[in-house]
Formats: C-alpha cells, structure tokens, sequence
C-alpha cells in the first residue's frame, strides 16, 4: 500500500514497472487510456498458443481484486524464475503453453475515486453531484462506475438495448454510481480498449474479476460453449465457489456476456469474497487462496 495505505492506479503502476524491472519476460503493453487519461496496461507472461484474457476492477469498488491479479503475477513470474510450481502446476510448463494476458485496472479514475485519490477538484465536484442524486448509495464506497457515471460492464454489444431496458426499470437512465449503461454501447474510453484489444487478440479464455458473493458465472443465454460447464466446475473444485446461472436482470451487455456471444469460447465472470464491496483487506489472503487454483486452472484448460 502507497502512503495514505490506500489502493490506487498509481500504486498499479510503480507494481507494474516493478515486475517488468524483475523479470525480463514479464511484458507490460498500454491499450488505452482511461477518461482522466491513466493508462490502461496489459501484462503478458508466456510464449504459448494458449492465449487467456483475465480482467480485474470494470467496478470501482471491487478493486481488492486488482491486487488478486498483481499478487499472482508476482508469484508466477517467480515460480517462472526459479523452475518451481504455482499451485500444483509447473511454471515453466504454463509459461510455455500459454500466453496470459492480465489487465488488474480496467476502471483505473473509479478506483482511484473510491480511495480517494481523485485531487482535481472541479472532477470530483462533479462526482458528488453524481451521487448525490442517490443517497442511498455510499459516496465514494458504493461507487461502480467510472468517472463519468457509466457502468463499464454495461457497455459491450450483447445485449445493450436489453440491459437499458432493465436499469431503467430501476430508473437509472442517467450517469450514476453504478447501473448506468452509458449513451451507447461502447461510448467509454475503457470499454473501447478491451474490446478492440480482445478483438486483436483473439482469446481462447476470458476471465473477468468481480466481488462478491463466491460464485463463478459461466453462461450468456442459452449459448452452448464447448467445456464451458467443464471449466467451471474446474474452477469450482479448486476454489470452493459456487457455478452458477446470472441473474436475469444482470444478464446482459457484461464483457464476459459479449465475448461469449462473439467468439462462441468460454467467458468467465468470478465474483470473488463476501460481504460488502469495497471488500476489507482482511478477506485479501482467503480470496487469492480461493482464486489461486482458478488462474492456473485457467492457463491448463
Ligand atoms: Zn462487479
């Protein structure tokens, strides 16, 4: 943690550098920018075929796992340096059969909104009127969205008229904390990045980091992915959480739902930890012990 113990994009950064410093073949590549232009970067570990997305942070305040991400990449690059294992799996091995792509920040200004770490002024005033048209919601802790007030993973094309429709059932038809799908499909600076990144690279696997509830989401529709259940019930037997269907009213318009319904491949959403997001760092050792087996699942399947 920076000095103010906090979270932040800034501190992704210098973990970042840090790791490309350490490892030589751990590759750090910026696919964007965000809104208040911070980058948006991808790290690549590996030389294989294999090529697996794993996202972390589309909502502000599920950025614990961000850190999920950053902690395994310090231990697989490692695992990777020694000859040694990750979980139960050998590193080099991995390395050499798969390319994984990490991106641990995909909403790097909510992230930083939500610890606080937002200093221009006129950006933040513009924040609170934001919230301030739901007092029910926690200013800055129940923060989802980005800076402007959309939800990012209301925002690729699978679905987007759908998702509109649902959020404004519950009269989010305006930029809000969370639940705002945006003036269009793909109108964000986030979005955009990785959804033309994804385009390019053409994944075998996604996966995208959530919180809460321990549960592991594996279907959009009725889409049949060849060993999508499979997976999942892999990822279940090493992390202990549950496989199970998506909410109707949260069924659409996610990246996991549009890389399905793109790609006919297999698209995870894991909503990691319990309790109330932002999750307490407390949860931290507990939810990279869960998830741990997931990733390396992940690089195997
Ligand atoms: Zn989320």
């Amino acid at each position: 943690m920076d000095s103010a113990g906090k979270f932040s994009s800034y501190l992704t950064e210098s973990i970042v550098k840090g790791l490309c410093r350490m490892y030589s073949f751990v590759r750090a590549k910026d696919i964007g920018l965000s809104v208040l232009g911070r980058p948006l970067t991808v790290l690549t570990i590996g030389d294989g075929p294999r090529r697996v997305f794993v996202n972390a942070a589309h909502h502000a305040n599920e950025w614990i796992t961000s850190l999920v991400l950053l902690r395994f990449a310090a231990e697989y690059g490692a695992a990777i340096d020694k000859g040694g294992r990750i979980f139960d799996a050998d590193a080099r091995a991995l390395f050499s059969s798969t390319t994984l792509h990490l991106l641990p920040l995909v909403n790097p200004d909510g992230v930083d909104l939500v610890n606080e770490r937002i200093t221009d002024v006129s950006v933040l005033a513009k924040a609170r009127r934001i919230a301030s048209r739901y007092p029910d919601i926690p200013f800055p802790d129940g923060w989802k969205a980005n800076i402007r007030g959309v939800d990012l993973n209301l925002q690729y094309p699978a679905g987007w008229e759908m998702a509109r429709a649902n959020k404004a059932e519950i009269g989010i038809v305006d930029p809000a904390p969370r639940d705002f799908v945006g003036p269009c499909a793909l109108s964000e600076p986030e979005s955009i990045a990785l959804y033309n990144y994804t385009l390019e690279n053409n994944f075998d696997m996604t996966l995208s980091y959530h919180t809460q509830g321990k549960v592991i989401y594996w279907k959009y529709l009725d889409i049949d992915v060849k060993n999508a259940l499979e997976t999942a019930m892999a990822f279940k037997n090493v992390s202990g959480y549950e496989v199970e269907d998506v909410p109707y009213a949260s069924g659409f318009a996610g990246y996991k739902d549009w890389f399905i319904w793109h790609f006919r491949r297999p698209g995870f959403t894991i909503e990691a930890g319990e309790g109330v997001s932002p999750l307490p760092l407390e949860q931290f050792d507990e939810i990279y012990e869960n998830n741990l087996g997931i990733l390396v699942r992940a690089l195997q399947a």
